[in-house]
């Protein structure tokens, strides 16, 4: 099992180095590795990746920024027909790298916190997160795609409406009225 991973994303890094040094990380995860990501979703291929870029750099506070973006073809189960649908993940996001929850509290609020270790940070557990996050919770096809749309045309109601078939009531006075009619 020599597959070559020319292309794969490290797993752990120095992320405080590589924001000194303005470093971007491309590369790709095998789906099938994140395991939260896995149960997740209703199926993995083998050979699916989630395709990442990552840039490292320092802001204008010398706060510790990895911006990211990633995309990853999964399959899902829509809701409605419980058959399977074809979605491309995609997210974008600015995470501020920290090692203490004290440091988390003092990012400005525009910018989620990252944890990490002093000198390490696990990148493919940040991509998962950031999976995860993107994932729909109540997936569905679109209605004009999904084939359970026929079945539920067919169980619109058609119920008529009590009222209308309710024969009218005979109003017990009717009958004294045309009585009182004849005697003229
Ligand atoms: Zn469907």
């Amino acid at each position: 099992m020599s597959k070559a991973s020319c292309a794969g994303l490290p797993k752990s890094v120095d992320p405080y180095k590589l924001a000194e040094q303005h470093s971007t990380l491309e590369g790709e995860i095998p789906l099938s590795a994140l395991s939260r990501f896995r149960e997740a979703v209703s199926e993995v291929s083998e050979d699916a990746v989630c395709s990442v870029t990552l840039s490292f750099y320092m802001d204008g506070e010398r706060r510790r920024i990895v911006s990211g973006e990633l995309k990853a073809p999964v399959i899902l189960e829509c809701q409605r027909c419980m058959g399977d649908m074809q979605v491309t993940l995609t997210s974008e996001f600015t995470l501020g790298l920290v090692t203490s929850d004290e440091q988390a509290q003092r990012l400005p609020k525009d910018l989620e916190p990252f944890l990490t270790d002093d000198f390490s940070a696990d990148l493919w557990s940040m991509v998962e997160d950031e999976l995860l996050l993107v994932l729909p919770p109540f997936p569905l096809h679109n209605r004009s795609e999904c084939p359970a749309k026929e079945d539920l045309e067919a169980l619109e109601p058609k119920v008529e409406s009590e009222a209308e078939k309710a024969p009218a009531k005979e109003n017990p006075f009717s009958v004294l009225a045309d009585l009182k009619k004849s005697k003229h």
